[in-house]
C-alpha cells in the first residue's frame, strides 16, 4: 500500500476576449522556482465606489503552479507541459496497478474542460492519456502480458447520472448509483465498452462529449453545468512462464471535469437555470465539507474501520432503499457527487486536483485557491489491485 497526499496543482489561463473588452486586470503571479501562486487584490477603482478595506495579497504553494496566462512568457505551461507533469506519471501508476483520479475544479470559464478535454488543436489530459495508454500497450512486445481496456463516460447533471455512451433519450434516462457491501459504489447498467486502439477510444470520447448537457448562462455560453466523469479501466493479465503463475492487475483511470463552482447569483441565472445552479452548489458545499474533514484527519484513522466520522458517510445514516435480490443500497441523488469523490479523495486511489482559475476574478479565485490549499492535506491509501488467478 502506498499512502500519499492528494496532488494539488493550479492553472491560470489567459484573458478571454470579453475580459480584454472590459479592461480586466491580471491579479495572478506564479513563481516557477517554488511553484507558488500569488493572488493580488483588485485595483480599488474596480470596486465601483463601494467602501472596501485594503486587502493583502495571498500567497499559496502547490505541487505545480501552471502559468498558462501568456505564451510569451518563459514559464508558460501548455497542454503538453501539464500532461508531462501529471498525466504521464499517473499512467505509470496505472500500469503498476493503482487506481488514479484527476479532478478539475474551478469557476465556469476558468479552464476545466480545456485542461481535461482540450480542443482539437490543443488536446487535454483525457485524449493525451488515451494516446499514451495505447502507445505503451502497443510498444510492449512481451508475450506474457495481455492487456484489455474498457471505457465509460457519464455525467452528473442536476444530481442525476446520465450515460454519455448511449444515444440521448427524451425524456432523459437516468442511471441509479448503488453501493454494494462487497464491490463498493457503482453505477447500475452503465455502458462500459471494450476498446482495442486509440481510434476507437477517441471515437467514444467524442461521442460522449457531444452528448453532454450544455446550457447557456450569461457567464459563459458554452459552459457546461454538469460534472463529467471519463473512466478507463486497464486490465493486465500476466502469465509467468517459469512459475506458470497468472496474475491480474486492474487499474481505474478516472478523469473528472466538475461543474462550475461559482455561486448561482454571479451568473445572472434565473428560474430553471438558478435551480440547477443551486443543486450544483449543494454538491460542492458537500464536497467542501468532505475536503475539510479529510484534510484534518490522520490517515491511520481511515484504515479498514467501518465506523468513520467524515461527512461522505452521511449516506450511511440516511434513509436507504434496499434491493432485495442484490443487497446493494441506493445512493440518493443528493449524495452522488460525494460518492463520486469518495473513493478517489479519501480512499484507494492516487489522486490529483487541478484548480483552474481565471486571471481577474478575485472572489472566485480566492475561494478556489482556498479549497485547493485545504485539499493538499488529504491523504489517500492507494493499493496495487492485483489478484492471482492460478
Ligand atoms: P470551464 O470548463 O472551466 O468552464 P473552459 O475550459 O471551457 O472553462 O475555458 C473557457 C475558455 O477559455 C475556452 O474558450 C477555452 O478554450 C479557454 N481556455 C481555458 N484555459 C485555457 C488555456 N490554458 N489556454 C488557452 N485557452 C484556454
Ligand atoms: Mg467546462
Amino acid at each position: 500500500s502506498s499512502g500519499g497526499n492528494v496532488r494539488v496543482v493550479v492553472r491560470v489561463r489567459g484573458f478571454l476576449p470579453r475580459e480584454i473588452e472590459r479592461g480586466a486586470v491580471n491579479l495572478i503571479e506564479m513563481n516557477p522556482r517554488n511553484q507558488s501562486t500569488t493572488l493580488y487584490p483588485p485595483p480599488l477603482d474596480s470596486t465601483r465606489g463601494n467602501a472596501r478595506k485594503v486587502m493583502d495579497k495571498k500567497v499559496f504553494t502547490f505541487d505545480n503552479s501552471f502559468w498558462s496566462f501568456s505564451r510569451d512568457d518563459d514559464h508558460y505551461a501548455d497542454q503538453d507541459d501539464v500532461y508531462n507533469a501529471l498525466g504521464e506519471e499517473f499512467l505509470d501508476h496505472n500500469f503498476e496497478g493503482y487506481h488514479t483520479c484527476i479532478v478539475a475544479y474551478g469557476q465556469t470559464g476558468a479552464g476545466k474542460s480545456y485542461s481535461m478535454m482540450g480542443t482539437p488543436e490543443h488536446p487535454g489530459l483525457i485524449p493525451r492519456t488515451c494516446r499514451d495508454l495505447f502507445e505503451r500497450i502497443e510498444s510492449n512486445n512481451s508475450p506474457s502480458v495481455n492487456y484489455s481496456v474498457r471505457v465509460s463516460y457519464f455525467e452528473v447533471y442536476n444530481e442525476h447520472v446520465r450515460d454519455l455512451l448511449v444515444p440521448r433519450r427524451d425524456p432523459p434516462y437516468y442511471l441509479k448509483v448503488r453501493e454494494s457491501p462487497t464491490e463498493g459504489p457503482y453505477i447500475k447498467d452503465l455502458t462500459e465498452v471494450p476498446v482495442r486502439g486509440i481510434a476507437e477510444v477517441l471515437k467514444w470520447m467524442k461521442m460522449g462529449d457531444n452528448s453532454r448537457t450544455v446550457a447557456s448562462t450569461k457567464m459563459n455560453d458554452t459552459s457546461s453545468r454538469s460534472h463529467a466523469v471519463f473512466t478507463l479501466v486497464l486490465k493486465q493479465i500476466h502469465h509467468d512462464i517459469d512459475t506458470d503463475e497468472t496474475t491480474e492487475r486492474v487499474a481505474r483511470i478516472r478523469l473528472v471535469d466538475l461543474a462550475g463552482s461559482e455561486r448561482a447569483n454571479s451568473t445572472g441565472a434565473t428560474g430553471a437555470r438558478l435551480r440547477e445552479g443551486s443543486n450544483i452548489n449543494k454538491s460542492l458545499t458537500t464536497l467542501g465539507r468532505v475536503i475539510a474533514a479529510l484534510a484534518d484527519e490522520p490517515p491511520q484513522k481511515r484504515g479498514g474501520r467501518k465506523k468513520e466520522v467524515v461527512p461522505y458517510r452521511d449516506s450511511v445514516s440516511s434513509p436507504q432503499l434496499t434491493v432485495p435480490h442484490h443487497s446493494a443500497k441506493l445512493i440518493l441523488p443528493s449524495q452522488i457527487l460525494t460518492w463520486l469523490l469518495k473513493d478517489s479523495l479519501g480512499g484507494n486511489s492516487k489522486t490529483a486536483m487541478i484548480a483552474c482559475i481565471s486571471p481577474s476574478d478575485y472572489d472566485e479565485t480566492l475561494s478556489t485557491l482556498r479549497y485547493a490549499d485545504q485539499a493538499k492535506r488529504i491523504r489517500t491509501r492507494a493499493v496495487v489491485n492485483q489478484d492471482h488467478l492460478s
